[in-house]
């Protein structure tokens, strides 16, 4: 199935431009463009876009409004089911579930799914509107751990049911990676995130922050001490991985999450801030998922020459689509199927680079993808002053730790079934701390769920 109008392309600041600076890529649709995108949209009896949206949005419906230019009725329909469309049409990869499965990209392009959901989402911000009530109390506490997209859903949908709900968060700022990880120039913090959990809070949810649960408190003890009726725990998977090679206790090699903490929480690249960090000439990133893409992106608005180290091909690449091409189009240079062995130091320890072996794909491995194998004889060195290594990233280990009987799997993820119940009775979990490092739609699905089976968990006790 075809359509005959192309879809509307979005409007992004110039490449060499935005290479320089923090401000957003992309500048979203405006009216005419978004109504003009939506009246593409079948609005078919089956949509197959809804069922590949891991909170099923009415997508049809939204987008229908949008065409007929009601931007209030598309927003209150997409606020059934998301408090964060302006974050989601920002960063979900729409090209793998709505958009993947959306009829029109069969021979031709899918609709714009994602940046219409932006559009609605931007313009309730823009607009002050806001479609959340307080629901009367029905004199239940329900304790959330992390104010990620996972706690967040978790805790708005909850809220909505007339729990009395508290978000427990480490950090002094809310939104989890959506405040510390993606950079400003993906996500903007004040204009966008800062605006979707205001309006979590305006369901009537609390949150406290600089308050790490299994330090200031256990899980136990809300239960137990402070009336909790159950917990849900979305706390993520902020560890970050090693390669465990030669040199990687040089002066110069950090995690990508502390290089992108440093910079996006404590705004490194902003001179009203204090806050150190070192990029030197050259940085190499090691890894080619979204982080992998967010750190490099950052290195070079920061003034670096940015490498990208990947050890597979760029078939294989996971970052998104969107953002490979974007890093491309800011000069970011590529070595694929390269696999660093030792990282080289300088006789004062700082690196001065890093040497590298060439890789050619073989068989699948058990993810599927053809796995890669060293070339014998290949090696060779890249120099660079800086290595940020990007390779994915577990579960902290303090909550499972001071939670006895918490059930955890050989990666330290907690284990829960699919609607969040742990191996405890009251503990529900969810997000990444489940399932290790993913995205943040599937967190926020994670999170609904869950607030179901607590629903039916407290409800049930009640009995
Ligand atoms: C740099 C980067 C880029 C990404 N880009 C994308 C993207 O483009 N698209 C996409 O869909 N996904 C992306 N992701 C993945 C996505 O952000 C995560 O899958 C998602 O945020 C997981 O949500 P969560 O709620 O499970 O955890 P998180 O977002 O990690 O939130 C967990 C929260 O829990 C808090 N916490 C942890 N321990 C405790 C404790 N003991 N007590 C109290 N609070 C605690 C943490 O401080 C944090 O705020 C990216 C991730 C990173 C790191
Ligand atoms: S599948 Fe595509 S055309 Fe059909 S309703 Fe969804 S967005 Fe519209």
């Amino acid at each position: 199935m075809a359509n005959k109008i192309p879809r509307v392309p979005v409007r992004e600041q110039d490449p060499k431009v935005r290479a320089t600076n923090f401000e957003e890529v992309c500048y979203g649709y405006n009216v005419d463009e978004a109504r003009l995108e939506a009246s593409r949209c079948l609005n078919c009896k089956k949509p197959r876009c809804v069922e590949s949206c891991p909170v099923s949005i009415q997508i049809p419906q939204f987008i229908a409004r949008v065409a007929e230019g009601d931007f209030e009725s598309a927003a209150r329909i997409i606020a059934e089911d998301s408090s964060l469309p302006s974050v989601c049409g920002r960063v979900c990869p729409q090209e793998t579930q709505c958009e993947g499965s959306c009829i029109l990209g069969i021979k031709g392009e899918a609709v714009a799914i994602g940046k219409l959901e932006r559009f609605v989402g931007d313009w309730s911000i823009e607009h002050g509107k806001t479609f959340a009530t307080v629901a009367p109390t029905n004199g239940y506490k329900v304790a959330v751990v992390g104010s990620g997209p996972s706690g967040l859903a978790c805790a708005a949908d909850l809220a909505k049911l007339g729990y009395e709900v508290t978000i427990f968060e480490a950090l002094h700022k809310v939104g989890g990676v959506l405040e510390y990880g993606i950079p400003e120039f993906r996500l903007p913090k004040q204009k966008v995130v800062a605006k979707e959990v205001e309006n979590v809070k305006r369901l009537g949810v609390k949150i406290e922050t600089d308050t790490i649960v299994g330090r200031t408190a256990t899980v136990d003890q809300l239960m137990d001490e402070e009336g909790f009726s159950a917990v849900f725990i979305g706390s993520g998977a902020g560890l970050p991985r090693f390669m465990g090679i030669p040199g990687e206790n040089l002066n110069g090699v950090v995690s990508a999450n502390e290089f992108l903490t440093r910079t996006n929480l404590m705004k490194a690249y902003d001179d009203q801030y204090d806050t150190p960090i070192y990029v030197g000439q050259r940085v190499v990133v090691v890894g080619g998922g979204n982080v992998a893409m967010d750190a490099v992106r950052t290195a070079k608005r920061l003034g670096a020459e940015a490498f990208i180290v990947y050890r597979r091909s760029e078939a294989e690449l996971p970052a998104r689509v969107e953002e490979v091409h974007h890093a491309k189009e800011e000069g970011i240079d590529f070595r694929m199927l390269t696999n660093p062995v030792e990282v080289l130091g300088d006789d004062k320890g700082w690196v001065r680079g890093i040497r590298c072996i060439r890789m050619e794909l073989g068989e699948p491995d058990e993810s599927g993808r053809r796995s890669p194998v060293e070339i014998p004889g290949s090696e060779f060195e890249i120099e660079c002053d800086v290595v940020i290594m990007a390779l994915g990233t577990s579960p902290n280990p303090l909550i499972a730790s001071t939670t006895a009987g918490l059930e955890t799997n050989r990666r330290g993820c907690i284990v829960a079934d699919e609607n969040g119940q742990t191996s405890r009775e009251g503990i529900f979990a969810g997000g990444d701390t489940v399932t290790g490092a993913a995205t943040v739609i599937l967190a926020m699905g994670a999170g609904r769920k869950a607030a179901k089976a607590i629903d039916n968990y407290i409800r049930n006790k009640k009995q």
